[in-house]
């Protein structure tokens, strides 16, 4: 992107990474809601896919959920299953159910809409996981607000997607550790673009954090954001039991329609989404539990 420019901040931001594309800006050159705020204009630069796979990734995309069952829809008369704990499983990532989660990256340059959407998720008892960059809870700071408390309390997550949204596998660990430490605080990881290998995983481990990939990926990105209506069919078509779906939050998957077509439409299928944190269970912590659906 044309005319970087690191602004200065006097707030808790981690430093920039010397050499690493830096996508912030001075919010006085783009407005307050600049709507295309860390999209994948900031990302083009880089020659690879909105998080898209690394090259060292080795396919957990068609990995080893558990559709062994027919129907992933409990009767109200039924007992909810008791999960036995599983090796974590980085496709899957915090769903050792039968359940789909819906994640969502990035960051949406609106707080109204943003908390629109994730109040309209609690209401109809969606549980979100969400993976905001370090300059998204900036800009959000900027104004005020803290993004990762505006998740939290609606009993959604919130999970580590790196401060600039660099390919973490041509960092140096330290590098790594540094863009990942940022004021997204979470034991989870989604790495930008999907790319990670040995290197990013253990220096996500060694600050006590867990890769989280996909299971299955909408391409909500594509050709600068595909329709609700594609995106929405991606989800409806695709979805199998215990699928962690890839979403942007500045893309057609987040808005209110778009997760009451997925709500009606899996449930038509029998399948069931994560639910939110119980009321006396929010703010969700910064721990996210090894299933949270
Ligand atoms: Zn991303």
């Amino acid at each position: 992107m044309a005319g970087l420019t690191i602004y200065n901040t006097a707030s808790a931001v981690p430093p920039v990474v010397a050499g690493v594309s830096n996508p912030l800006v001075p919010l006085a050159e783009k407005g307050p809601f600049a709507p295309e705020f860390g999209t994948e204009e900031d990302l083009a630069d880089t020659g690879l896919p909105a998080d898209g796979p690394g090259e060292d990734y080795e396919g957990a995309e068609n990995g080893d959920a558990n559709t062994d069952t027919d129907n992933g829809a409990a009767s109200d008369n039924e007992p909810e299953p008791q999960w036995e704990p599983q090796p974590w499983n980085v496709g899957r990532g915090p769903n050792w159910t039968d359940r789909v989660l819906l994640t969502y990256d990035d960051c949406i340059a609106d707080p109204d809409r943003l908390i629109e959407v994730l109040d309209h998720a609690t209401n109809l008892d969606i549980g979100l996981l969400i993976f905001p960059h370090g300059n998204c809870w900036q800009m959000y700071n900027r104004w005020g607000l803290d993004l990762n408390q505006i998740i939290r309390e609606r009993g959604h997550w919130v999970g580590n997607h790196s401060n600039t949204h660099p390919d973490l596998t041509r960092l140096s660990r330290s590098q790594v550790i540094s863009q990942i430490t940022g004021p997204v605080e979470s034991n989870l990881l989604r790495p930008p673009f999907g790319a990670f290998n040995a290197m990013v995983t253990e220096a996500a481990e060694s600050v006590g954090m867990r890769i989280v990939f996909w299971t299955l990926d909408t391409n909500d990105w594509r050709g600068g954001g595909r329709s609700e209506d594609r995106v929405v069919a991606e989800v409806l078509e695709r979805a199998e039991p215990g699928d962690n779906v890839l979403m942007h939050l500045q893309h057609a998957g987040f808005s209110v329609s778009a997760l009451d077509r997925i709500h009606a439409g899996l449930g038509e299928r029998g399948l069931q989404l994560c639910r939110p944190a119980p009321p006396d269970q929010r703010p969700t912590p910064v721990q996210v539990p090894d299933n949270i659906c």
